[in-house]
């Protein structure tokens, strides 16, 4: 699956998602993963970075890694995701600053956007790439067969968009250089766009969505019920994390799709990932590749789930679930 040559480097641009005004957390890590990549490469390659919408920049910089420029587009126009002025902004400064490489962190609005710009910006598109592995610029890893083998592409173009798979927490590893946010004035947007999103209605969700989230909680069909999910639901309140489901939790209809992690779910990457009444399917493994820990309660000693657990506690989630609760309780309340 590997082809062409590998693409030599111009300025790299980084989109910094925002959602209600806070820059994504995996949008950040993007930023960081690239920039630590770009300093293995040969030459002098500048990164910048977009920010599309009123966002808080105030505590940004310590976040982000190494020197580089940030453009600002701060029209309250833009707080919404419109695929037009959004193209036509990441289309317009690509260009302006020269740059052969457009970066994304894996999200809805990425898998929107990032090929619409492949087109307006006659750009190869890679989705999909694994962070974990050397990302050596024109090189895309892409785990297949629901994560038993990696695929290797490589861009045949002079310029290329990279999605990339969410992590388990690239935080801020280089602390030279400067961050300079600079106002970006869009001139090529009108107000003439053939759609427009009116407004966002968002799901009541007191907890973090399972994509972005660093400790999610998540429950197999050997939870048992619909009503056994309130247990999990207060072990990830104690611990700030998701919660997260099985397909055949979906598909019994205990938990929402949104929820579902696995091959035909989503991808996570929490630092921490807990595993209650899980088998270990190949297909929900797919799902957690780029999980950092991963703890597994399961009354089967043989069950699957154990040879990807980092930590394995044989026993009914009924009983465990409960202690561990109380367990957590008790040590946070000594902090
Ligand atoms: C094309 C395709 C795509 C798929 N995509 C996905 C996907 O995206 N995500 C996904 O998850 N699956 C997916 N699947 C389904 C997958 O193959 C498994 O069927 C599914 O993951 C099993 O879910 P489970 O582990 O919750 O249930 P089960 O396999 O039924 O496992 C339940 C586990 O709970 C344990 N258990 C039972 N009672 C208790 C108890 N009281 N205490 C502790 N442990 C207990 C059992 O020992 C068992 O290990 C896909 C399948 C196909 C064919």
């Amino acid at each position: 699956m590997t082809a062409g040559n590998v693409v030599t480097m111009k300025n790299i641009l980084v989109f910094l998602e925002q959602r209600n005004g806070i820059v994504k957390q995996a949008a950040i890590e993007a930023w960081n993963v690239i920039k630590a990549c770009a300093g293995t490469e040969p030459g002098n390659i500048k990164i910048f970075g977009i920010i599309a919408g009123p966002a808080e920049t105030g505590g940004l910089e310590s976040l982000l890694a190494g020197e580089g420029i940030i453009h600002h587009a701060e029209e309250d126009d833009l707080a919404l995701y419109n695929s037009e002025n959004y193209i036509g902004i990441v289309s317009e400064l690509f260009e302006r600053e020269s740059c052969s490489a457009l970066y994304f962190a894996d999200s809805a609005m990425s898998r929107d956007l990032a090929p619409r710009l492949s087109i307006r910006l006659q750009a190869a598109l890679l989705s999909g790439c694994e962070p974990e592995h050397p990302l050596v610029m024109g090189i895309c890893h892409r785990p297949v067969y629901s994560g038993t083998a990696m695929a290797v592409f490589t861009a045949q173009s002079d310029r290329t968009i990279y999605t990339l798979a969410s992590t388990s927490g690239n935080t801020k590893t280089l602390t030279d250089g400067k961050i300079v946010f600079k106002k970006y004035k869009k001139g090529c947007v009108t107000d003439l766009h053939p759609a427009s999103i009116v407004r966002n209605v968002v799901m009541n969700q007191d907890r973090p969505d399972i994509a972005e989230a660093r400790i999610i909680v998540a429950g197999g069909r050997g939870m048992g019920s619909k009503e056994s999910f309130g247990v999990l639901e207060e072990l990830a309140d104690v611990l700030g994390g998701a919660v997260g489901a099985s397909r055949s939790v979906v598909d019994e209809g205990w938990r929402p799709h949104a929820g579902q992690i696995g091959q035909t779910g989503k991808t996570v990457a929490p630092f921490l990932y807990i595993a209650c009444g899980i088998s270990g399917a190949v297909q929900h493994l797919a799902g957690i590749g780029s999980a950092g820990t991963v703890v597994a309660i399961n009354n089967d000693p043989h069950a699957p789930i154990f040879t990807r657990a980092d930590y394995g506690i044989v026993g009914d989630v009924h009983t465990v679930i409960p202690n561990i609760i109380g367990e957590f309780r008790d040590i946070l309340k000594k902090k």
